[in-house]
């Protein structure tokens, strides 16, 4: 079998004295697609945020297509350009236009020729169905615009792995729709080995290959998504499911 693209063992983490992520085992094999969902301040967010080294653990294994994350400062910069992330906040430059938020990773790290940086971000402006708005500012733009912007941003770094965290919890309703259409697409059309966490069950469904339950800091069950919402085994999924759904 081929190694997993993305691999934690016994991962422990601490802020301070609180134990935030405990003993974490999981592994995702390229192509894979996992949902995380659990209460607030389960832990989902630090967990995904290890994954790019925006957190570090303290104890245990992390190893993404086969480099060990460690405090080497060169194993975090190979990381984070194979790792894209997309926050809940879009976290868009405000002072630079759409296009220039989509190119200037790709002139900055990957040192791609101007031209050829532009002529990617409007591919992926297409595909993320706004190429009209490639020179407007990020205020300028609905909720769901900037959203679909900042996952074109990521996907214009040439990503092996997208992390989600909670992407669409900061939109208005109506916009929700939009950009989990582009996120269906991307898994559909790439094979995207994708990590997001959200409380979509609907995109869960249609999407996951697995779903996985965090509380207190750790996985406490995970399973394809129709098994894991039809027949959640532990009390805690139970009682979740059924304050979300
Ligand atoms: P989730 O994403 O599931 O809501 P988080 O990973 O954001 O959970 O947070 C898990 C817990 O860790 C929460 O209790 C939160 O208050 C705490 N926490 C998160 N970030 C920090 C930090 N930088 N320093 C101290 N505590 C933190
Ligand atoms: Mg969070």
């Amino acid at each position: 079998m081929a190694e997993a693209l993305i691999q934690m063992h016994n991962v422990n983490k601490w802020y301070g004295k609180f134990h935030v992520l405990k003993n974490i085992n999981l592994e995702v094999a390229q192509g894979e697609r996992i949902v995380i969902c659990g209460p607030s301040g389960s832990g989902k967010s630090t967990l995904i945020r290890c994954l790019n080294r925006l957190e570090e653990h303290q104890k245990g294994e992390i190893i993404i297509d086969g480099t060990e994350l460690t405090s080497d400062v060169k194993d975090v910069e190979l990381i984070r350009r194979e790792v894209g992330m997309v926050f809940q906040h879009f976290n868009l430059f405000p002072h630079l236009t759409v296009l220039e938020n989509l190119t200037l990773g790709p002139i900055w790290v990957l040192k791609t020729p101007k031209t050829q940086a532009e002529q990617e971000a409007m591919k992926y402006l297409e595909r993320v169905r706004i190429p009209e708005q490639a020179n407007k500012y990020p205020g300028q733009l609905s909720g769901g615009q900037q959203q679909r912007v900042a996952i074109a941003r990521s996907l214009c770094m040439n990503p092996k792995i997208m992390l989600f965290d909670e992407p669409t919890s900061a939109l208005d309703p109506e916009m929700v729709k939009e950009v989990l259409d582009v996120m269906v697409e991307l898994a559909e059309q790439t094979g995207m080995t994708m990590l997001c966490v959200t409380h979509e069950m609907g995109f869960a469904r249609k999407v996951a290959n697995r779903v996985i339950f965090m509380d207190q800091g750790e996985i406490i069950e995970q399973n394809e998504p129709d098994k894991f919402f039809d027949d959640p085994q532990s009390e805690r999924t139970k009682l979740f499911l059924s304050q979300i759904l």
